[in-house]
């Protein structure tokens, strides 16, 4: 097969596609993210991927979960919501023995979605139109059923292969992240740092997609964008030195408002 090319996205198309309010602008209308991950063994997880919803890009924020991860939610993030009307979910970070059920919940409800961590091991079967597969090397690796040593000697083919398979946008983390489609299409992210590795980074990834989503981006722009984000907040947070994943998360909206003028 021919290799696609792949498209590094830049500064400008970042900022083109990003969702920006209009003079009219209201909460519902700018989207509504569910966020249904974590659990009560990994209730920072939860924490974690509401504080990447939490970027401004959205109108709302759902969460549910467990009582005593929710009540932890609404102590640290008084913004959010409980259950309701989404434009899109975001499902297994932390999520652990809940992540099969809450896959096939939100899959039953329809709309795109952001599939990370425990519920990858899930995927079986269709998914919603506008889907986000978030694995790092390992889980891509556990669902393919081959090596991890493999999917980090082919990248490229393992994560085109598993968007075909799936019918998914897949974007497979790593020290480059790779974002590919089911008909063949392919975009690398350029920003980040590897003062990135660490846990928590991706829950914060998987928050900041599902709100793209919900504010209206079709999953391959969702991912894109989110990674691109992401990576930049890192940076920022990092300026050269250690970071941790909620410091990620409360520097997404600086690297957005670095793109509001472009
Ligand atoms: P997770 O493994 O789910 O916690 O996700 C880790 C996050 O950190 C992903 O966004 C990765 O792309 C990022 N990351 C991990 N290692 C590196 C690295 N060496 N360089 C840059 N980014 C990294
Ligand atoms: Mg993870």
């Amino acid at each position: 097969l021919p290799q696609p090319a792949i498209e590094a996205l830049q500064p400008e198309d970042v900022a083109a596609l990003l969702p920006r309010p209009q003079p009219d602008a209201q909460k519902y209308a700018r989207g509504v993210v569910g966020i249904r991950a974590g659990s009560a063994q990994y209730p920072g997880a939860a924490l974690l991927s509401v504080a990447g919803a939490s970027s401004g890009l959205v109108g709302m924020i759902r969460y549910v979960g467990p009582a005593e991860v929710a009540d932890r939610v609404r102590v640290a993030h008084p913004e959010v919501v409980g259950a309701g009307r989404v434009q899109a979910w975001v499902v297994g970070s932390g999520g652990g023995e809940r992540a099969g059920d809450e896959l096939a919940a939100v899959i039953a409800d329809g709309v795109p979605l952001v599939v990370d961590a425990d519920a990858l091991a899930h995927v079986d079967g269709p998914l919603p139109a506008d889907t986000v597969l978030t694995p790092h090397a390992g889980e891509l690796a556990a669902m393919l059923g081959v090596d991890r040593a493999d999917i980090e000697s082919r990248p490229l083919e393992h994560a085109r292969h598993a968007a075909t398979t799936y019918g998914a946008v897949v974007l497979l983390k790593g020290r480059h992240t790779l974002i590919a489609t089911p008909d063949g299409r392919v975009r690398a992210t350029t920003t980040g740092t590897p003062w990135l590795a660490i846990a928590g980074a991706g829950d914060v990834l998987g928050g900041l997609i599902g709100a793209l989503l919900a504010a209206g981006l079709p999953a391959y722009d969702a991912a894109s964008v989110g990674s691109w984000l992401h990576g930049a907040a890192a940076t920022l947070a990092s300026g050269g030195g250690p970071l941790v994943a909620s410091q990620v998360a409360a520097s997404i909206p600086a690297a957005v408002r670095g793109l509001l003028d472009r």
